[in-house]
């Protein structure tokens, strides 16, 4: 079974824009309960609390996108980010590594795991 990677930046990202959307949709459900002051109000501060979270995470994105290496993507030619040893390119999903050891070899999210050996 062949599973999907994508690059992990956009993963959080998407993640990140996922939990915007919670936030909002749970905002909204708390309309639902405006007769009661308490219920609305708690389902207000957890949609902000999921829209403060997404910024928390766009933030770490930003932290990550300093610390990844910056490389050309041997096959669609554009600027990528690469975080750990392995990772997709963000533009066309291509496995890239910043390891020698793994070139060439199929890809495999289980190389980023450090091995205690
Ligand atoms: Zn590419």
């Amino acid at each position: 079974m062949a599973r999907k990677y994508s690059s992990k930046i956009n993963k959080i990202r998407t993640f990140a824009l996922s939990l915007v959307f919670v936030g909002f949709f749970v905002m909204y459900l708390g309309i639902f309960f405006r007769e009661s002051m308490i219920v609305m109000t708690i389902f207000m501060l957890l949609g902000l609390l999921c829209i403060v979270g997404s910024t928390v995470v766009y933030f770490w994105i930003g932290m990550l996108s300093t610390k990844a290496v910056q490389v050309v993507c041997p096959s669609c030619g554009k600027h990528t980010k690469v975080l750990g040893r392995v990772d997709m390119c963000m533009y066309c999903n291509e496995p890239l590594t910043l390891d020698p050891t793994l070139e060439g070899k199929e890809f495999n999210e289980e190389y980023n795991r450090k091995k205690e050996s």
